[in-house]
């Protein structure tokens, strides 16, 4: 009957505890079509330790997860006439939900040469959050004409974030239908050519993306603004000599004024064609290949239920209201599961964490925190919780 692996020291009865609590009060844990999802929960060593689970109501899976303490509990994007039936082939597919799985560690960050993959900083979240809401807002918005309403976007309780698109007509598409989706995403098949096609005509205004295109071109155009605008360092890190990206920062105005418009032509550049085709095939691979890692195309895969606990770090993968509010989310202070209580830790951390607006740590031996500061510490392996109340 007990699927999970229980935590047996008193550390671990604690975080039980804490677990079996925030399931038997929490609020929107169901997924839409509840029924003809397929389950998998985990233990403390294995996320996804048992699948092929179903649950008929949401007071059906609540009551499991509290009387099992299930530290890790994911659903699938899927719809299936048999969600517990096993091989796959036999559960009848219905239709998916597009999910995006955004990822702290897929992303190459300056900050994490200091503090290493395994720890997340606020830099780190702060990045991850961006990149979300580019996803969402120069992608599957402008480019594919979904609406708010049809994304729904979760913190993945740990160091990224999970979008899902669910309409009639996503659901239906077949795994060639949802290749197209994700290779457009990730710029596969942008033709360079294409981009500046008066490249190389001799005495010819060089024409090239506006910043009012749609699609890539628009995203390839703005990007380049973006980087004009930051300073020369940030033309430099694009791949521009020094002496060019200066030059072009002082002409920064008449530069934009032409790009806006989509003339590359505003400065004098040595081999104009092949300079800036070099420039923007770069931009474009390297915004790509991230987004690309990100996708989630396996038919099968299991994905962290939203407003479930992550049990690596005693968060909530708390479900947003609107994509919007992303703006505004800190998954530090608005994702905390465990608000009530302190605990007793001991603990050895040279990590400075940010909870809830306030500063902890770093930390050696004894110390009294708020029960999710103590519950983090304790889940990310830096020490052990000596008492709750
Ligand atoms: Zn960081």
């Amino acid at each position: 009957m007990v699927a999970t692996a229980e935590k047996k020291d008193e550390s671990g009865v604690i975080i039980n505890d804490l677990i079996s609590e925030y399931y038997k009060t929490c609020h929107g844990l169901a997924p839409t079509r509840i029924s003809e999802r397929e389950f998998g929960v985990g233990n403390f060593d294995v996320k996804i330790s048992q699948r092929h689970m179903s649950f008929r109501s949401e007071r059906e899976l609540k009551d499991y997860l509290a009387v099992n303490s299930v530290p890790y509990v994911s659903s699938s994007p899927a719809l299936y006439r048999y969600p517990t039936a096993r091989p796959m082939e036999k559960k009848i597919w219905l239709g998916s939900e597009l999910v995006f799985d955004l990822d702290v560690t897929d992303m190459t960050l300056p900050c994490q040469e200091k503090h290493g993959k395994s720890w997340i900083c606020r830099i780190c979240l702060d990045e991850v959050r961006n990149e979300t809401l580019k996803l969402i807002y120069d992608f599957l918005i402008p480019d594919f004409g979904f609406s708010e309403g049809e994304i729904s976007v979760n913190f993945s309780g740990n160091r990224g974030y999970h979008v899902h698109v669910n309409n009639e007509e996503v659901m239906r598409l077949n795994a060639a239908a949802r290749k197209e989706i994700t290779n457009y995403i990730a710029g596969i098949g942008i033709d360079f050519a294409d981009l500046f096609p008066t490249a190389g005509k001799k005495g010819e205004k060089l024409v090239g993306p506006s910043a009012k295109d749609r699609g890539w071109k628009g995203k390839i155009a703005k990007n380049f603004l973006a980087n004009l605008n930051e300073g020369t360092d940030s033309l430099i890190r694009m791949g521009i000599d020094r002496p060019t990206a200066a030059k072009l920062f002082r002409s920064r105005g008449l530069v934009r004024m032409g790009i806006e418009n989509g003339n590359w032509d505003m400065v004098y550049i040595k081999n104009k064609g092949a300079f800036w085709k070099g420039i923007t095939e770069r931009q474009a691979v390297s915004q790509s290949d991230r987004i690309d890692r990100n996708v989630t195309n396996d038919p099968s895969h299991l994905i962290r239920l939203p407003n479930s606990i992550h049990g690596g770090t005693g968060l909530i993968a708390k479900k947003l209201g609107s994509p919007g509010e992303l703006r505004n989310f800190d998954p530090m202070r608005d994702a905390i599961a465990f608000r009530k209580g302190f605990m007793k830790v001991s603990v050895n951390t040279s990590h400075e964490i940010y909870m809830n607006g306030q500063k902890f740590g770093p930390y050696g031996g004894e110390i009294k925190v708020p029960a999710y500061v103590g519950a983090y510490l304790y889940l990310k392996g830096f020490g052990r919780i000596i008492s709750f109340n």
